[in-house]
């Protein structure tokens, strides 16, 4: 998945020599209701006297470390002879297996995979999907080599639905040209709908897995090739061989993008009502914009990876929330939202930054940054502390496009900016944060440093007049929600009946008075209150009105005196302005159909 991956796969397709013997994997299901997978390992040891594996504790695209190692059990080791050899655990994710001086060892190991999502592995009796950073032992010296998977599908089950290339010899068997390229190519095996299309001569599969007779696999087959098309127009090349969107219906939700796949995981109703089934092309949308952006052009320190820490860097503001930007902008352009179901899915995310208190807090460059310990492992105080670099990252990506568009009058945009930098970063090294911000400047033919400095690196509040001047835009006047309603600023939930805070923003009635996360709420103004009741209760009060709530907090009871407030008018929906100008009009329309 890195860049040194293609430059080696592009030699080894060359016909030059790989650097190293394989591995060589057997992966089999021989009772798979139990969820387990057996995998068998033919590893060269270049004739050392012993040698270490490693199992990835993360996978690319998710900066989490997952400790994936944990579903590992039963390592053993054989020489050709079959002579069992010492295997040793020497790190929470490595093994050191006595070779002896074996050319070649035979490992052996059982993966528990019951854990339903996009990076993770599941085993059940009628399919698998296996992702190779939580499956696949390798060499810890990584040398790059290929990495061979030979599957032995369990009884019933007919096919195997992969990127990876196949290798000769029969069906279900693959080989990667390196362990990145192994990481980086989900497969699934079982039984699932296939629909395929081509575009530029290039096949591209939607693999449907759980439909049911439920979820409309042909629509959203024809949907997504739009989608492609539409991608395809904006980069103006299709960087793969091949396409592969493994689509598991499953209750679960999530994408997870590769270089010339993505695993998609979606509810099975989502084809049947209108906003779901957006989500699901937005989805399938995002995914596939990122075998460009991050896949390929791509932040410095997103490659080559080191498997076994952290890596941080402060630029997933681009590579997520500018894929979030056009994932939805070319859902639009190709036909498949109405302008109306457009703005309102960007004014959703203007409105999710506008009234999240974090936004003052942390920078979009620092959420970026702190993705190993903030977005992945939120709690119930991050809307105070933090902001998605997913929706910032969007909204910045809006403010950008206008603010290049104003700057060149309508002859750049922030397309231009991205197919500039794909075509000079999308190399082995990747663009540092200046780097990016040097090709935005190029194309604007201005200075961004006073957006950078507030917006990217800054917390101040982002100004929305020029984009909306630029494209006809304007807010609609919502007003006050409910302007005599008393607003407490918390949120509940309803624990078997007992009304239980869950979140406390900041500067709201709710922790102006104390209340706490966790206290549950037993009466306001000596009347009981239960968890259903909140909301009517509280349209017996107007904003100002100073009420004692009895809470129970660890089983003790306290009186806290609340005053309410009015609940903050959400004045972020965007709408076409009705007296714009006709410039105004021409730049809305570059803007939502640049090819008309
Ligand atoms: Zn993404």
């Amino acid at each position: 998945m890195t860049h040194t991956a293609t430059a080696n796969a592009q030699t080894a397709a060359a016909g030059t020599p790989p650097a190293a013997d394989a591995i060589r994997y057997t992966v089999s299901f021989p009772a798979p209701h139990t969820h387990y997978m057996e995998v068998t390992a033919s590893v060269p040891t270049g004739g050392r006297a012993d040698v270490e594996l490693m199992m990835a504790v993360w996978t690319p695209g998710s900066y989490l470390v997952r400790e994936f190692e944990r579903n590992v059990e039963n390592v053993t080791a054989a020489n050709a002879s079959g002579t069992a050899l010492r295997v040793e655990k020497s790190d929470k994710n490595r093994w050191r297996i006595a070779s002896g001086g074996a050319p070649t060892i035979s490992v052996h190991y059982r993966v528990y995979a019951r854990e339903m999502s996009v990076r993770t592995n599941w085993v059940e009796a009628s399919f698998a999907l296996i992702n190779g950073a939580p499956t696949f032992l390798t060499l810890a010296d990584m040398t790059s080599r290929p990495h061979e998977v030979i599957l032995l599908p369990a009884a019933g089950w007919r096919r195997s639905m992969t990127g990876l290339p196949a290798l000769a010899g029969g069906d279900h068997r693959y080989r990667a040209p390196d362990f990145d390229t192994l990481v980086d190519s989900p497969i699934l095996l079982g039984n699932p709908a296939i629909y395929e299309f081509t575009v530029d001569g290039k096949p591209h599969y939607l693999v449907n897995e759980g439909e049911a007779g439920v979820f409309d696999g042909a629509r959203a087959a024809k949907d997504f090739e739009a989608v492609v098309r539409e991608t395809r127009r904006f980069w103006g090349e299709l960087p793969y061989d091949k396409y592969v969107m493994l689509n598991v219906i499953s209750e679960v939700g999530g994408g997870l993008e590769h270089k010339n796949s993505a695993v998609l995981m979606t509810s099975r109703w989502n084809t049947r009502t209108r906003r779901p089934y957006l989500g699901w092309l937005e989805l399938a949308s995002h995914e596939f914009f990122h075998a460009w952006n991050v896949k390929r052009l791509r932040p410095v320190e997103l490659g080559p990876f080191d498997y076994e820490n952290e890596v941080h860097t402060r630029s997933l503001w681009i590579a997520e929330g500018v894929t979030d930007y056009y994932a939805d902008l070319i859902v639009h352009r190709a036909g498949l939202s109405s302008r109306e179901e457009y703005l309102d899915g960007l004014s959703a995310k203007i409105e999710e930054i506008q009234t999240t208190p974090g936004r003052t807090v942390q920078s979009a460059e620092l959420a970026s940054y702190d993705a190993w310990i903030k977005y992945y492992r939120p709690d119930e105080n991050s809307p105070n502390v933090t902001i998605s670099y997913y929706t910032k990252g969007a909204v910045l990506a809006f403010l950008l496009d206008a603010k290049i568009r104003k700057a060149t009058a309508g002859a750049k945009s922030l397309d231009d900016v991205m197919r500039a930098a794909y075509a000079r970063y999308s190399g082995p090294r990747g663009y540092t944060p200046d780097e990016f911000r040097q090709v935005a400047e190029q194309v604007a033919g201005t200075r961004l440093n006073g957006f950078w400095d507030a917006a990217v690196q800054g917390t101040a509040e982002l100004d929305y007049a020029e984009a909306l001047e630029t494209l006809g835009l304007r807010f609609r006047s919502t007003g006050v929600p409910n302007p005599t309603r008393a607003w407490l600023g918390a949120t509940t939930r309803n624990d078997a009946g007992r009304l239980v805070v869950s979140q406390v923003r900041r500067d709201t009635p709710a922790m102006a008075a104390g209340l706490n996360v966790d206290d549950e709420i037993l009466a306001i103004g000596d009347f009981r209150v239960r968890a259903d009741q909140l909301a009517t209760r509280l349209e017996q009060y107007k904003p100002g009105d100073r009420v004692p709530m009895l809470v129970a907090r660890r089983d003790q009871l306290l009186r806290l005196d609340v005053t309410f407030g009015a609940e903050p008018p959400r004045a972020w929906r965007l709408e076409v302005n009705p007296a714009a100008t006709d410039a105004q009009v021409t730049r809305l329309g570059q803007w939502l159909q640049p090819k008309s």
